[in-house]
């Protein structure tokens, strides 16, 4: 699954590559770990299901194979997500929200209990932003300390920088995800089939919309776009160029944030005085 050959790299970054002796020595060296959490689901008519997937898993690798001075070891993705509101088009596959949870919470718990202390959840999917935060809450009661961000937070700066449409709004198979995908996988995106569509964030109630959150809100991709194309941002705007350089720049500030969380002493939470269960 995911695997590369060997002459692609020097080293192992997949840990379901990795032998029993390679971990036991991993451990020794502060390694983190970097979970990849996506969805497969519709993305407008033009890109394949598994964008949400793709992008967070290629930024982890990219990190992984950057850092050499200790072990990043890159799961499995997490390729289903919390995306009821996709549904509405065919092709998408949603968990339940505690199904989600559960499921990443059992992952982040197995990967603690084989001595791992540093797990970063590397999201691609924007309905799986705010369970993950949940999760990484939840897990500090457990003495499990993990990092929990969506890529494009990394890159705000750069994506408002290139674009010359979307700003630094990530969007729904718009300008960025396009151009991700066309850095990495060209020929899943179908140009003739492309349809610039805009977000209906605030149809009914500004003030009561501002306080259901973009989550909590009616979300429903058929309706709450203006075209109802399920897109949601330009991938006209998009292009091959975009993609590498903000999937460049996501490597790179992420290996600058891993770096720092590995330097950090692991604190233990659970002792005695400082804890009630
Ligand atoms: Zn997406």
């Amino acid at each position: 699954m995911f695997s590369t050959s060997p002459s692609d790299r020097e080293k192992k970054i997949f840990w379901q590559e990795m032998w029993r002796h390679e971990f036991e020595e991993a451990v020794k060296h502060d390694p983190v770990v970097i979970v990849p959490t996506g969805s497969v689901e519709q993305h407008g008519p033009h890109s394949p299901m598994d964008v949400d997937v793709v992008g967070p898993l290629h930024i982890a690798i990219k990190t992984a194979n950057q850092i050499n001075d200790f072990p990043v070891i890159v799961t499995p993705p997490v390729w289903s997500g919390f995306a009821h509101y996709n549904l509405g088009f065919a092709g998408t596959i949603s968990l339940g929200m505690d199904t989600y949870r559960n499921l990443v919470l059992d992952i982040c718990r197995s990967i603690y209990a084989n001595g791992f202390r540093r797990i970063v959840l590397l999201n691609g999917h924007g309905g799986n932003h705010a369970p993950n935060a949940t999760i990484k809450h939840q897990l500090s009661q457990e003495n499990i300390f993990i990092l929990t961000l969506s890529w494009w937070e990394l890159v705000k700066d750069e994506m408002a920088k290139l674009s010359s449409s979307d700003g630094s709004d990530v969007g729904h198979g718009g300008e960025w995800e396009t151009s991700v995908q066309l850095y990495l996988r060209s020929h899943l995106i179908a140009k003739d089939r492309m349809v610039p569509d805009r977000d209906l964030t605030n149809p009914f109630s500004p003030k009561v919309q501002e306080f259901m959150g973009g989550w909590g809100a009616f979300a429903e991709r058929r309706r709450d776009t203006e075209k109802g194309s399920g897109t949601m941002g330009n991938p006209l705007a998009a292009s091959a160029e975009k993609g590498e350089a903000i999937v460049q720049a996501a490597a790179g500030k992420l290996s600058l944030l891993i770096t720092e969380y590995h330097n950090l002493p692991v604190r233990e939470y659970k002792e005695f005085g400082s804890y009630c269960p």
